[in-house]
């Protein structure tokens, strides 16, 4: 048995223990198992074996935390998809996944039942467990005698340290999303580096409301929670007139966000109910040190940057928990894994020197699926993050963008985050974008997309003039962008980062 298995077959052997909240009801660790049980020879009644790959199109609830661990004790291979997504996107995501199955709620069944039944998924069972708080799912499995009978003999053994658990794909930002197949003992590594460098105990509460199909809230939240015994708080997703409440009510001690939410947090006027917040962690796109500042002084709850990818399980870097220093603008020290920064020629360089950023570790992914590995001998086995960024002295990290947005102005390399950083210091902005787009003198051109926080204080045109003056009072002139368009919203993928390969085509900006 893989030692993620193990672990959390420990963590859950206690009889009756509250441990997962959703639905107004507190389910225990009997219940879980049972459950998960249950799930198990549902499966394998419907033909799935070890290596099958299936989608879980489940909402953030009980049932997905149940089926999750059901798949990992199978060995099948979970591809989480959004199950919101309309049957139209369904229908580009299936050819990417060899699924054999889908589990999923029976309104979603219903929706997406014509693009299912036309990849042939079309054997339908429903699970609803007897004497269970389980809501009932729906399996619906392919019908074209290429599955197994439940008859056929189950001959391997338990999944091991290096079966496939988890087939994600990139979030897109950059392009097309990547496929990254994530082993049993990555998921173990990343969620052992969140255990130690958060200090989780079973003392812990935390409030799952980011979205379970994506790697943050699986590994972060519920297998670095499930991992440490302590007990998850589900909801649907994040409510801004609910997350007091329900952090007060449950006694919950941490939460996983981005900055999106702390924005809004911050922003909000309800008075702050008492709690056992210890920290709020953000990660996934850069938090501006204006919205920590605001965030931490108005509320008074630490905020501790980290730095994660879908390569990495998603875990590479963390600040530490107070009182040791988290550095504003610094995404945290590397924890658990090897992290260099190479230049252009891939040489290594040191302290204050930007380049691209590269892991190699226990929880990070050796290559892509279907991809060429890298090629380079030197750096075989390394993931090439695509992100630059440089290390202080004290071996803080610091992202300062990304590669591939790298504005080239007549060969004055530009990167557009310190632009954006700019920008963003502006009060009346909530959210800046800065893309390089083709000038027929200089090769490129900058070009900056705000959203502002009040759309009619933006109307007059005003604050397009003192943006211009901001730039030229912080930046050298070269980098000061030509255009600054004023947006009602940009285009922004799955995880919430603005998609700017998309900001290059007008018609996916709703201009002001
Ligand atoms: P794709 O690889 O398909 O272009 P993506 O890189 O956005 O998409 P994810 O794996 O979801 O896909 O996101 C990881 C990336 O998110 C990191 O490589 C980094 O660029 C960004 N990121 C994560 N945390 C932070 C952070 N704290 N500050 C800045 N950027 C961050
Ligand atoms: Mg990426």
């Amino acid at each position: 048995m893989s030692t993620l298995l193990a672990s959390l077959e420990k963590a859950l052997a206690a009889d009756n223990r509250p441990i997962l909240f959703d639905n107004d009801t507190w389910h225990t660790t009997s219940e879980l198992r049972r459950d998960v049980l249950h799930v198990v020879s549902t499966l394998y009644e419907a033909g799935l074996r070890e290596r099958d790959e299936v989608l879980i199109g489940l909402p953030n609830s009980y049932e997905f935390a149940v089926v999750y661990l059901a798949l990992l004790q199978s060995g099948v291979v979970i591809s989480p998809v959004n199950p919101k997504m309309p049957a139209a996107e369904l229908e580009r995501v299936l050819p990417r996944v060899q699924a054999k199955a889908v589990f999923l709620q029976p309104a979603q069944h219903e929706a997406w039942q014509s693009v299912l039944e036309a990849s042939g998924l079309s054997s339908t069972t429903e699970i609803a467990p007897p004497d269970s708080a389980m809501e009932p799912i729906v399996l619906t499995a392919l019908s074209d005698g290429s599955m197994q009978s439940a008859q056929e003999a189950h001959e391997s053994g338990a999944p091991d340290d290096d079966a496939p658990a988890v087939l994600m794909f990139t979030s897109g930002t950059t392009g097309q999303p990547k496929g990254v197949l994530l082993r049993h003992r990555h998921l173990l590594h990343a969620a052992d580096n969140v255990i130690n460098s958060h200090q989780l105990t079973e003392e812990d509460v935390t409030y799952c409301m980011l979205p379970l199909f994506h790697i943050n809230a699986q590994v972060i939240v519920l297998l670095s929670s499930l991992v440490s015994g302590g007990r998850i708080v589900m909801v649907d997703r994040f409510h801004a007139s609910r997350f007091w409440n329900d952090i007060s009510t449950h006694g919950v001690t941490w939460v996983s966000a981005v900055p999106t939410i702390l924005s809004i947090l911050s922003k909000l006027d309800t008075k702050v109910p008492e709690h056992r917040l210890r920290f709020i962690r953000s990660a996934s796109a850069p938090l501006a040190p204006a919205i920590k500042n605001r965030f931490e002084s108005a509320i008074g709850v630490p905020v501790v940057e980290s730095y994660g990818m879908t390569e990495a399980a998603g875990q590479i870097c963390i600040n530490p928990l107070p009182p040791a220093l988290r550095k504003t603008g610094s995404v945290g020290k590397p924890f658990g894994l090897e992290l260099q920064i190479l230049d252009d020629q891939e040489r290594p360089l040191g302290a204050g020197q930007v380049g691209e950023i590269v892991i190699r570790g226990k929880n990070v992914i050796e290559s892509y699926v279907g991809l060429e590995a890298n090629s380079s001998s030197k750096w075989r086995g390394w993931i090439f993050t695509g992100d630059l960024g440089y290390r202080d002295d004290d071996g803080y990290v610091f992202i300062t963008g990304r590669v591939k947005e790298i504005i080239n102005r007549a060969g004055e390399k530009l990167s557009p985050r310190e632009i954006e950083d700019v920008l963003n210091g502006h009060p009346a902005v909530d959210r800046a974008a800065v893309i390089g787009v083709p000038d027929a003198l200089y090769g490129e051109r900058v070009v900056a997309y705000v959203v502002p926080v009040d759309e009619q204080a933006a109307a007059s045109g005003k604050l397009v003039d003192e943006l211009g003056e901001l730039c030229k009072a912080s930046l050298a002139h070269h980098k000061c962008p030509s255009e600054i368009f004023v947006a009602k919203s940009l285009p922004v993928g799955p995880t919430g980062k603005v998609q700017k390969h998309l900001l290059r085509d007008a018609t996916k900006v709703h201009l002001l």
